[in-house]
């Protein structure tokens, strides 16, 4: 009989052996369009949630300072008790309004906040139906639930309309999506949800974590993109992307669901509220974002001219328009090697396979950012088709 630690020792060592073991980079710097690693490398940084470029804007380090003066490290307590400080409420305000929603709580992360949504508000006498492409963070929260679930393929409308059809009967039916998928960079099709939705008396909501801060006309998220700002009755979203990238979570919904959760939703309730410093550092990125679309607008510019660029070089490219742009390469091992090539080329590319992505679809994912010059997409295009070439990916 093997022994507990032999086991976990050989299941580590098979995910070595597969070419599947995940290695952390460690970086020396803040995060940035060029990021230096601890070993001194510098490289260009394509993997980051960074979308706006925020993670080291220096109004917002300012605004972390002020508040760290002020309110000091941290609450040092879960909300209810006593670490609800002004500028927690005041953030909430100000993304409900950001948002377009009625009101909104914070949670220490994205997966905390959906971990805890779940749950606290529907039962057995209910049903969620999910996008089979969604978070893990909604899937672990599903599971904590008890309605039912159903599941529809990815963005497919008549498979979500056969499960309302199928839950017509259940108290309440909630439909869970991810604004953007991920691994594709694509849009949930947020309008026909909406219109299904309505139809069959469901409720709607919206996991925006990689939409809020640049999709659509005033960068407030997918649901502005696909025209449906009124019609979503829950977003949930992160702190940790394009809003500066440090941490946290929020749930966006009318007052009587977030007063519900205020009560209840065990994440809020067990965990301690984010630090002040962040809170602070969000409503300054809330600030630069209300104040001018220019980082929205150069994040745009820049994908659209790098996924202009790989289309031309003959690149395999999941089509979108999302700062998300995955360079498709089938097998895991092709993959792996043409990441290896661009990180020895200084840059930082990292490869997708299977369980993160289908088998046969392994990719790699770049994610664009606005701070991100002309002059530095033009050396990754240089390096990653150079690479490319010599592994037969492209001619
Ligand atoms: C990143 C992400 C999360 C997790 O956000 P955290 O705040 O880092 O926990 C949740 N949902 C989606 C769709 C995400 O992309």
């Amino acid at each position: 009989m093997k022994t507990f630690r032999e086991r976990l020792k050989e299941d580590t060592q098979a995910l070595e052996g597969a070419g599947l073991l995940k290695r952390e980079l460690v970086i020396g710097s803040a995060q940035g369009p060029v990021i230096t690693l601890a070993d001194g490398r510098e490289m260009i940084n394509l993997c980051a949630n960074n979308y706006l470029g925020l993670a080291n804007h220096p109004d917002i380090l300012s605004a972390g300072h002020r508040a760290l003066d002020k309110y000091g490290y941290g609450a040092a307590s879960v909300r209810f008790i006593c670490g609800t400080m002004s500028v927690h409420r005041e953030l909430e305000q100000r993304l409900s309004s950001y948002l377009g929603m009625q009101d909104t709580i914070l949670y220490s992360s994205c997966f905390d906040a959906n971990g805890g949504l779940f749950e606290t508000l529907l039962d057995e006498k209910d049903a969620i139906i999910s996008d089979s492409l969604n978070h893990a963070s909604i899937i672990d929260g599903v599971r904590l639930c008890k309605a039912k679930r159903l599941r529809y393929a990815n963005n497919d409308m008549n498979e979500l309309e056969h499960c309302l059809q199928q839950c017509a009967d259940a108290r309440v039916r909630l439909i869970a999506t991810d604004g953007v998928f991920s691994m594709d960079g694509s849009i949930a099709k947020l309008r026909d949800v909406c219109d299904l939705a309505e139809r069959f008396n469901a409720l709607v909501m919206v996991d925006d974590s990689h939409a809020t801060g640049f999709m659509g006309k005033r960068g407030r998220g997918s649901h502005e993109f696909c025209d449906v700002m009124q019609r979503v009755d829950i977003l949930t979203g992160t702190l940790g992307k394009a809003l500066g990238g440090a941490s946290g979570g929020y749930i966006s919904a009318d007052q009587d669901i977030v007063a519900w959760l205020r009560q209840r939703s065990r994440p809020y309730l067990f965990s301690n509220s984010i630090p002040p410093m962040v809170a602070a550092g969000t409503l300054c990125a809330l600030d630069i974002l209300e104040s001018s679309d220019d980082l929205c607008r150069q994040l745009h510019s820049n994908a659209r001219y790098f996924r202009g660029q790989l289309q031309q070089l003959g690149f395999a490219l999941l089509p979108g328009e999302h700062p998300i742009i995955p360079i498709m390469l089938g097998e895991a091992p092709l993959a792996v090697r043409l990441a290896e090539l661009a990180q020895a080329a200084g840059v930082y590319v990292v490869a997708f396979s299977f369980p993160v992505v289908p088998h046969g679809k392994a990719r790699i994912r770049t994610q664009m950012n606005a701070a991100h010059s002309l002059e530095q997409l033009d050396q990754v295009v240089k390096i990653l088709s150079c690479a490319a070439r010599q592994l037969g990916v492209i001619i």
